[in-house]
């Protein structure tokens, strides 16, 4: 990806070494790790949200040389997800309002709860923010094997996706769902909205290619290939063994490479509705 010329972010907020203590911290390391591979779940429905301890505001971010090229190319991204979106929003005829950053080591309290690290990148509705532990990509090259940096743009282009599904309502009644105990239903649900996501960020994917021409050759590639290597049915078969359909979150490896491709392709947020078809 050619990002390094490119225009920086002003709403990066960096919490980095600043952590607290992890609320809930009795939850297995396996269920962390699994929880690790759900983008942009709400940890405020998994996590306690005990107060947390405060961050002490006097400690600098913990940074090494490599981490702050990665917070460069984090502002960046977000910078170019700000420019298509405020450009796809005016064609909508709305305003959009840019979501903040948070980069944070260990745990972070957002207005969802309190989350560790190991929960992965997540976008928090009610404060309008993603939240990011830049360790994440290192476990997307390492152990979800999708290295390249368009693969870690992709990740954020999904939870601005989340970003955009609230601004414009389009994130249906998960949590209602959820409450029901129609554990089915809300699997279902929670599909079509990760899988909307994912045709957002490809939606994104396709006007930084024509606007700004920031894509390389391989970088389609290396987003297709995150988005394979979070598939639900490929995380469950190397973690259980075996595959649940009946309690995918995020979709299949296949729906999520065909919903990124399809907003990749046609660069219409109106094609992303999954809440319209009838097969995903
Ligand atoms: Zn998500």
């Amino acid at each position: 990806m050619r990002w390094t010329g490119g225009r920086r972010s002003s709403n990066v907020e960096d919490r980095r070494g600043m952590g607290g203590v992890v609320a809930g911290g009795g939850i297995g390391g396996v269920v962390l790790l699994l929880l690790a591979l759900f983008f942009g779940f709400d940890p405020g429905a998994m996590l306690d949200t005990e107060p947390p301890v405060v961050p002490g505001g006097s400690q600098a971010p913990a940074t090494s040389p490599g981490q702050d090229d990665l917070r460069d190319f984090v502002s960046v991204v977000l910078a170019d997800t700000e420019d298509t979106w405020h450009e796809i929003f005016r064609s909508l005829g709305r305003e959009y309002r840019e979501p903040k950053l948070v980069l944070f080591t260990g745990s972070v309290q957002s207005a969802c709860g309190m989350a560790g690290a190991a929960v992965g990148p997540f976008y928090c509705p009610s404060d309008h923010k993603l939240y990011l532990d830049l360790d994440f990509f290192r476990a997307l090259r390492d152990r979800f094997r999708a290295p390249g940096d368009f693969a870690q743009a992709y990740v954020i282009a999904h939870e601005v996706g989340h970003h955009v599904q609230t601004l414009l309502g389009l994130t249906g009644d998960v949590t209602a769902a959820r409450d029901s105990g129609d554990r089915t239903r809300a699997s279902a649900m929670s599909v079509r909205v990760e899988l909307q996501a994912d045709c957002l960020a490809g939606v994104w994917a396709h006007h930084a290619r024509q606007s700004r021409d920031i894509l390389e050759e391989g970088d389609l590639e290396e987003a297709l290939g995150a988005a394979a290597a979070i598939g639900d049915d490929r995380l469950q078969r190397e973690s259980r063994g075996r595959v649940a359909p009946e309690t995918f979150t995020h979709g299949s490896s296949r729906q999520r490479v065909q919903w990124f491709g399809r907003g990749f392709e046609t660069g219409e947020v109106r094609r992303c509705d999954t809440s319209r078809e009838a097969e995903l």
